[in-house]
């Protein structure tokens, strides 16, 4: 086994140990079969949050375990060594713990956490809509004040969970154009109005799945609000700075596991491992580690407070095209047994293809990091 990162914290020793032990256990055996059946087992959720997985970053006050950042992504990184999808699932789960954290009112907090935590409900997260993907501050679902609450009309897509959750965090417009007026809700699925629309079918992460909301005349209480009306993008970009060094991980996981992968298949002499390949994967490993201490260090930032919006679009756009570049080399080094789907190789290929959009896409990421060097600039 490769020790990637042997100057572990000894609560990122411990909880990386039980995540790969659960995954190997529970996650690795039916991963090609539910890859390929596009199955996500709600049982699989339900054993990582009895071990406390998907609630690492959550006060003890509201049943989680408090810990810091690096446990929780190191944990996201263990789970996708063996399938992606859970990974996504949990780092989608903690977005929306995150916000209820971060801008919910002691009711809220009350009434959402305790069920987050101990899993009996299963969050997912809804900014995207048909043509508003990385424009989603042009979002057209609407959220209409009325008596007692808001209306809400639209359909929203690419929800991750979308199938199984149980709680939506909904970004809607109650005002005018733009950012601005935009809202987040938290919607129970069982809200009358609300349909759960078609599952998509994607290239990668396929046990996850990936649904349209539809709203029609769906009324929620005023007490769904999360945060004050006009805040929902903010509460959105929030969670989206965390979550995309959780997309990091993912595809850290995954640039792990195919390292280790034709490494070992390597000194088995499975196939033909030139002097000339070793030293390219010499090279992906030291690139690898590099990113791992980019990463730490983004979460060890965002601990302290500061904001890390910068550091997560260079690990999310660094880690999601290392694993897309390790994945596919990994192919090319191993010939046609690299394609084999029980090697894992061209599974994990698929998925950091979508690692590479989700969360917004690389191209969206150099934006964000064109903007902070003009600012920088300016100062
Ligand atoms: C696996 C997966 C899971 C997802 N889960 C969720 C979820 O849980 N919740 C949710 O709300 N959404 C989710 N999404 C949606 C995701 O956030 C969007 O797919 C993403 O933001 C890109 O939007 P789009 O697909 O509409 O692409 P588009 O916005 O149409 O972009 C198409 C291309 O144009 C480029 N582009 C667009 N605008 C610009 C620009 N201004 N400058 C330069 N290039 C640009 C993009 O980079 C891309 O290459 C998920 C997507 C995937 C693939």
């Amino acid at each position: 086994m490769i020790s990637f990162f042997p100057e572990f914290s000894p609560d990122q020793q411990l909880f990386s140990q039980v995540a790969r032990d659960l995954a190997n256990r529970f996650i690795r055996p039916s991963a090609v079969e539910d890859d390929h059946n596009e199955l996500f087992r709600r049982n699989i959720f339900n054993t990582l949050k009895q071990e406390g997985l998907t609630s690492l970053l959550i006060p003890k006050k509201w049943g989680g375990k408090e810990l810091g950042s690096s446990v929780h992504y190191t944990v996201l990184s263990e789970l996708s060594r063996a399938s992606a999808s859970y990974s996504i699932t949990v780092g989608v789960h903690q977005m929306i713990q995150g916000a209820v954290l971060e801008y919910g009112n002691e009711e809220q907090k009350k009434k959402y956490l305790p069920g987050l935590v101990s899993g009996e409900l299963l969050a997912a997260f809804s900014l995207s809509e048909p043509g508003c993907g990385s424009d989603a501050g042009s979002l057209v679902t609407s959220a209409k004040q009325v008596s007692g609450g808001y209306d809400l009309n639209g359909t929203k897509t690419w929800c991750s969970n979308g199938s199984d959750a149980d709680l939506f965090l909904v970004m809607a417009r109650t005002g005018g154009p733009g950012p601005k007026g935009i809202s987040a809700f938290l919607v129970s699925r069982d809200t009358p109005g609300l349909t759960i629309g078609k599952r998509e079918k994607k290239l990668g992460l396929k046990s996850s799945s990936l649904t349209e909301l539809i709203f029609e005349q769906c009324h929620i209480p005023k007490s769904c609000l999360l945060g004050a009306e006009g805040l929902g993008f903010s509460v959105a970009l929030s969670q989206l700075d965390a979550g995309r060094i959780g997309i990091a991980s993912t595809a850290i996981g995954l640039a792990q596991e195919t390292l280790e992968v034709v490494w070992t298949e390597g000194a088995k002499k499975t196939f033909d491992f030139s002097e000339g390949q070793r030293a390219d994967w010499a090279n992906h490993f030291a690139g690898l580690q590099s990113i791992i201490a980019l990463l730490f260090l983004a979460a060890t930032r965002k601990d302290q407070g500061l904001k890390v919006t910068s550091l997560a679009s260079q690990c999310k756009l660094l880690a999601s095209d290392l694993a897309m570049n390790m994945t596919s080399s990994a192919i090319s080094t191993m010939g046609f047994i690299g394609l084999n789907p029980h090697l894992g190789i061209e599974r994990m290929m698929r998925d950091a293809k979508a690692l590479q959009i989700v969360e917004g896409t690389n191209q969206i990421q150099k934006l964000v990091l064109s903007r902070e060097l003009d600012k920088m600039v300016q100062q």
